[in-house]
Formats: structure tokens, C-alpha cells, sequence
């Protein structure tokens, strides 16, 4: 008897983990809402069975509701996060959280009706209902912190162990379920004086559950390595923060102001932020630099291996540039084969030396098609000595730009009574 209820919670688990997982899978054809309302019908199953739905199994008296489903629940979840980021997986997380807070609220009005019988012996259980408060309360915020909770190791593992997804699937699950049946146990405990067999029963089956669910993980794992599943791309912070539509806004800014051919940031992002870097840089009396870059003899790349050529140098020039120059400096696109880098925190001294780099570094390592050396002429100028706006600094860094085209190009030119490369 006990063995055959065994055998019924491990297929339980085994269609539910199946079908849920395809629902997961196919989300990109048929939508996630598809999957995310599965869960959220499950977990009304869920819930019942959990209230009312006991059998009897080799290690105690266990409710499918508590083990299989919701386990397999908290698997889902994190399975959401692991394949998607955690702006999504926050969705499922609130809304289980506010649905039961709705229910609740709902069932508080629910439990005042006289109903009838819509047939002999069909009584509604208002005891279902009356049940729905203190343990349903205290259910739904364990749920919360569990769902919070099981991401969160799951990251916190993968900074001692990154390629170990299983392992951390499986130490997530058995961690979280643990302080969720020790939660749940404590209340019961103390309502109802629960034994301690009620809460080492649960247990095992939770944990026999996660074990199972690790196993099934693995293996949807192993069938669909290398599909992209195992990255999220937006940090786990976001599973707390409320500045979505902020986040995404500034996301879509981090990607749009970007030159086509090149990928490094265009002219009007340029004309955006540079400004207001120069003015905060001002206000704190900190240095910054800036420097107009030039192609030399650019035209006669286009016109002696064709305009196609021309552009693929470009995106090459831009990238060495991108290389070149440090984490907090910026690179502008500034119009054809011109850009503008923004050194920041750097003086004039600075500024002059870290544009010198670039321009080996360019003449160094970038060659036309006919493998000679492609060079760039710099005009450098620094704030508050050169100017007093990005404007002003622009104009006088142009100014020094031309007079490097006329010294003979491939070079870095600043102040006239300073000595040029
Ligand atoms: P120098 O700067 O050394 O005086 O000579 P230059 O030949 O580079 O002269 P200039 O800067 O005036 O000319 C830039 C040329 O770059 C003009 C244009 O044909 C080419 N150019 C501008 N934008 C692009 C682009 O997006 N793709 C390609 N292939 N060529 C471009
Ligand atoms: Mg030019
Ligand atoms: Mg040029």
C-alpha cells in the first residue's frame, strides 16, 4: 500500500515535471503566460491537496500537495530563472504572492454566505475556506522568501562553483525546502501541537522530491545543452527591484545611441552625455580630457580598395580604439572616420600620454588591405585650461587636430608650447 502510493508520487512528479518543463520549453512559440498560468493552476491544486489530500507513505503520513507539487513548484521557478533573467522570474514570484493575498481577502467574504446544496451531500466545505487564514497567510510568505530564497543560493553557489548548474540546482532545492518545512512546522507546532514525526515525514518526501526533480533537470539539461539556457542575462538584483520599466529604459538607452557600423556610441549619444561629464567633472574639480580622432588618409582607402573595404577598416579602427582606451573612458563615433574619446579623470599630461598610446597602438596593430600601416592624427585638449565646456574643448581639440594634419599625421597634438610626438 505504502509502496504503491511511493510509486504514484514519483510518477506524479515525473508528468507534472514533463509537462510543466514543455510548457517552459515551447514558451517562445506559445508564449510564457502559457507556463506562468499552468503554475499558477497547479498551485490552486496545489493548496487543496495540501489542506486535505493525506496518504500514507514509507516514511509517514505526506500530502502530495506539499511534496510533489509544491516542490516541484519551487524547481519550476528556479528552472524560469535559470533560462530567462530575473525581471521575469520576478513575475511569478509577486504574483503567486499578491494572488494569495487576494484569495485570502476573497475567502474572508466567502466564508459569511449561507450556502445551499446543489445536490444531497454536496455541502460546501466552508472548513477549506475558515482554514485559509492564519497557516494560509503564513504559507504565502514562506512561499515568497522561498522563492526569493532558492534563486539567490542558486547564484550565491555559482560564484564557488559556475559550471556546476545541476549540483547548485540540487543544494538550492534541498536547502530551501528544508527551511520551508521547518517554517510551515514551526506554526503547525505551535497551533497544533504537531509531532515532530509530521514534520520529519514531510521532510523526506520533499526531499526525496528535490533529489527526483534534480535527476529530471539533468536530464533536460543534458537533451538541450547548448540551446543558450544556462545564462541569465539581467543581474539577480533585479529579483527586488522595483524600477523595471527604469531599468528597462536605461537598458534599451544602453543599446540604442550606438553607431550601426561601428557598434561604439553615435554622435547624438555624445552630444547627450559628454556635456553633462564635462560640467560634473568641473563642479568637482576633477580632470577631463578629451580628444578628436582622424583617420589619415582615409579617402584613399575607399578609392583604391572600394567603400566596402573602407567600411570594414572602420569597424576594425573603432574596435582597436574601444580596446585601446581605459574602462572609464568613453568613444564617440563622431561623424565618417572621426571619432571622439573622452578620457576621464585624466589632465592634460594624462590625456596627451594615453592618446600617444592609441596612436601606436593603431599604427601598430591596423593594416589596410594591402597590409600597410593605417595611422590616426589626435587633437587633444583638457578642462578647465582649454575650456570651460565640452563645446569649447571640441573647438580647441579641432583646431589641434588640423595642425597634426599639417605636421605630417600620426600624432597627438596639444598645447602649441608643448612638444608634440
Ligand atoms: P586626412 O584625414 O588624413 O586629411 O585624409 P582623409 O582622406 O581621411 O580625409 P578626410 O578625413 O577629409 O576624409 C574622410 C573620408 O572618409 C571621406 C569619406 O570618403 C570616408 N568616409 C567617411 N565615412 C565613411 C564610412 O562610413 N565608410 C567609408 N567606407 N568611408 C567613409
Ligand atoms: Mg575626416
Ligand atoms: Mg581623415
Amino acid at each position: 500500500m505504502e509502496s504503491w502510493n511511493l510509486i504514484l508520487f514519483v510518477c506524479e512528479a515525473i508528468l507534472y515535471f514533463a509537462l510543466m518543463t514543455t510548457l517552459l520549453h515551447l514558451r517562445h512559440r506559445i508564449g510564457l503566460g502559457v507556463f506562468l498560468t499552468a503554475l499558477g493552476v497547479m498551485h490552486f491544486v496545489e493548496t487543496y491537496l495540501a489542506a486535505v489530500f493525506y496518504v500514507s507513505l514509507p516514511f509517514g503520513v505526506v500530502s502530495p500537495g506539499s511534496s510533489v507539487f509544491f516542490a516541484g513548484k519551487l524547481m519550476m521557478i528556479l528552472m524560469l530563472y535559470i533560462q530567462e533573467d530575473a525581471s521575469t522570474v520576478r513575475q511569478p514570484i509577486y504574483g503567486l504572492f499578491l494572488g494569495n493575498l487576494v484569495t485570502l481577502a476573497i475567502a474572508q467574504l466567502l466564508v459569511l454566505h449561507q450556502t445551499v446544496e446543489p445536490a444531497p451531500g454536496q455541502a460546501a466545505d466552508m472548513g477549506f475556506l475558515s482554514d485559509m487564514g492564519l497557516l494560509m497567510l503564513w504559507g504565502t510568505t514562506l512561499l515568497y522568501i522561498d522563492a526569493l530564497g532558492i534563486i539567490l543560493l542558486y547564484e550565491r553557489l555559482g560564484r564557488f562553483m559556475p559550471r556546476w548548474t545541476i549540483l547548485r540546482f540540487t543544494v538550492s532545492g534541498v536547502l530551501v525546502l528544508s527551511f520551508d518545512q521547518l517554517g510551515f512546522y514551526a506554526l503547525l507546532n505551535h497551533l497544533y501541537d504537531a509531532p515532530l514525526s509530521v514534520f520529519l515525514g514531510g521532510w523526506k518526501a520533499k526531499m526525496a522530491a528535490a533529489a527526483l526533480y534534480s535527476c529530471l533537470f539533468a536530464a533536460y539539461q543534458t537533451a538541450f545543452r547548448g540551446n543558450g539556457a544556462l545564462h541569465s542575462r539581467r543581474p539577480i538584483k533585479d529579483v527586488f527591484s522595483d524600477l523595471t520599466f527604469r531599468e528597462r529604459y536605461e537598458d534599451l538607452l544602453a543599446r540604442t545611441g550606438r553607431d550601426v557600423l561601428t557598434g561604439v556610441y553615435d554622435r547624438s549619444r555624445m552630444e547627450i552625455e559628454v556635456p553633462r561629464l564635462v560640467r560634473e567633472a568641473l563642479r568637482f574639480g576633477s580632470p577631463i580630457s578629451l580628444a578628436i580622432v582622424d583617420v589619415d588618409h582615409f579617402k584613399s582607402i575607399n578609392d583604391r580598395f572600394g567603400h566596402l573595404s573602407g567600411d570594414e577598416l572602420l569597424r576594425e579602427i573603432a574596435n582597436a580604439l574601444q580596446g585601446g582606451i581605459g574602462d572609464a573612458d568613453h568613444l564617440f563615433r563622431y561623424g565618417g572616420e572621426e571619432f571622439v574619446v573622452l578620457f576621464a579623470d585624466a589632465g592634460y599630461d594624462e590625456a596627451m600620454e594615453r592618446g600617444r598610446r592609441l596612436c601606436a597602438l593603431l599604427a601598430s596593430g591596423i593594416r589596410n588591405p594591402a597590409g600597410e600601416a593605417v595611422t590616426i592624427s589626435l587633437g587633444v585638449a583638457a578642462a578647465p585650461e582649454d575650456g570651460g565646456s565640452f563645446n569649447a574643448l571640441l573647438a580647441e581639440a579641432d583646431e589641434r587636430l588640423y595642425r597634426a594634419k599639417n605636421a605630417g599625421r600620426n600624432r597627438v597634438v596639444g598645447r602649441p608650447d608643448v612638444s608634440n610626438t
